[in-house]
């Protein structure tokens, strides 16, 4: 079949391609985004594959059914950058990668827990730089601080797990229970109680009309003083203005983030040469208490391997006119906004 892979880089070629090897698709790849001016680009495929920041909405799915697209492949899990409701009205199929390494996010996650505890990214620079002061890397220890985990599905279990491990109390919060985490000896607890209980908060739920900006100037002002912020699963979860309010005030002391609202002006290019005109980004890497990692948590070997081979797969039952597991119905992103 024929693909448009929209938003490629050199990563995705080369997995994609090792995992293409058997089925031959011709996979055709651009570096552009995927939106209503690229669109053109996908003339004549049947099938274009996207990534996070591609924009499937419903002008630029308009036109590439008009142009004889009738599958959309995204390579990841979450599918708030497409419309799905477009997409059904103009029997478009979309398929979607659901797992590939809940590992590699939630590790992540503890990657940035760890740093920004005991400042990891600052003693490496210091220590380049012949400083071997320690003053101002004092941290806390884990063992015994009480983690609150906002999304219990398999990335927020896993976290979970990890943080267990170093003696942490689990506090949850999320639509359904998860048995698995409870038998971490989690207690599920409403938000605000979590809120109030928490040394660290992690979100791990889905970018939904109910959590965009679950964290705001209402839900830290809830926080206890100090607390640390940690978000590796979409940017709008956090009211990044907010945020940096509670930064000021010193009630957030620490915030990790992998994600950001307005990332898809900045993440995955190489800006080191250009001038950032996002200033709320600007103000917040002024702060020595916040980390940001650019959209990486996701990206081991594993991750891309599975990624790129579920894609492909998925690509493969469509051509063939068999049922695709990981096809995302309408029904679906309603069932999600619970
Ligand atoms: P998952 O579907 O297994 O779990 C999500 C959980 O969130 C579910 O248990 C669901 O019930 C819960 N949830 C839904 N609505 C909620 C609400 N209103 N309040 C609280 N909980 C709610 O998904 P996952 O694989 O664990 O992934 C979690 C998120 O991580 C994804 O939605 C995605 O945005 C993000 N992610 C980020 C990266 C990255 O590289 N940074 C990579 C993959 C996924």
């Amino acid at each position: 079949m024929k693909v448009a892979v929209f938003s490629t880089k050199a990563y995705d070629r080369q997995f994609l391609e090792a995992a293409n090897e058997q089925n031959k698709h011709e996979l055709v790849f651009f570096e552009p985004r995927l939106d209503r001016d690229t669109a053109i680009l996908a003339a004549g495929f049947p099938a274009v594959c996207v990534f996070v920041h591609d924009r499937a909405d419903a002008p630029t799915l308009e036109l590439l059914a008009s142009q004889g697209t009738r599958l959309i492949a995204l390579r990841c899990a979450g599918f708030n950058n497409v419309d799905l409701k477009a997409a059904a009205e103009l029997g478009m199929t979309v398929v979607r990668v659901p797992a590939y390494s809940p590992y590699a996010v939630a590790e992540h996650t503890v990657g940035l827990i760890l740093s920004l505890n005991r400042k990891i990214h600052r003693a490496y620079s210091r220590v380049r730089e012949g400083n071997f002061s320690i003053e101002g890397l004092l941290g806390f220890d884990l063992n015994g601080r009480t983690v609150g985990i906002i999304g219990t599905g398999k990335i927020g279990q896993i976290v979970g797990q990890i943080m267990k491990g170093f003696g942490c109390h689990l506090q949850a919060y999320d639509v359904y229970r998860n048995p698995e985490v409870e038998n971490l000896g989690a207690k599920y607890v409403e938000l605000s109680e979590l809120f109030a209980n928490s040394d660290i908060i992690t979100l791990h739920c889905p970018l939904t009309p109910q959590t965009h900006h679950l964290i705001d100037t209402q839900s830290i002002q809830q926080m206890k003083p100090g607390i640390m912020l940690i978000n590796t699963s979409r940017g709008a979860l956090i009211d990044t203005t907010a945020a940096i309010e509670g930064l000021k005030s010193g009630k957030i002391k620490y915030l990790g983030i992998d994600v950001y609202e307005q990332e898809s002006d900045l993440f995955f290019e190489d800006l080191s040469d250009e001038i950032i005109h996002d200033d709320v980004f600007q103000r917040l890497i002024t702060f020595p208490n916040v980390l940001i990692t650019g959209h990486q948590a996701f990206f081991t070997e594993e991750a891309v391997r599975n990624i790129s081979e579920t894609t492909i797969a998925n690509i493969t039952d469509f051509e063939q006119g068999r049922p695709c597991q990981n096809e995302i119905a309408a029904q679906q992103k309603v069932a999600t906004k619970v």
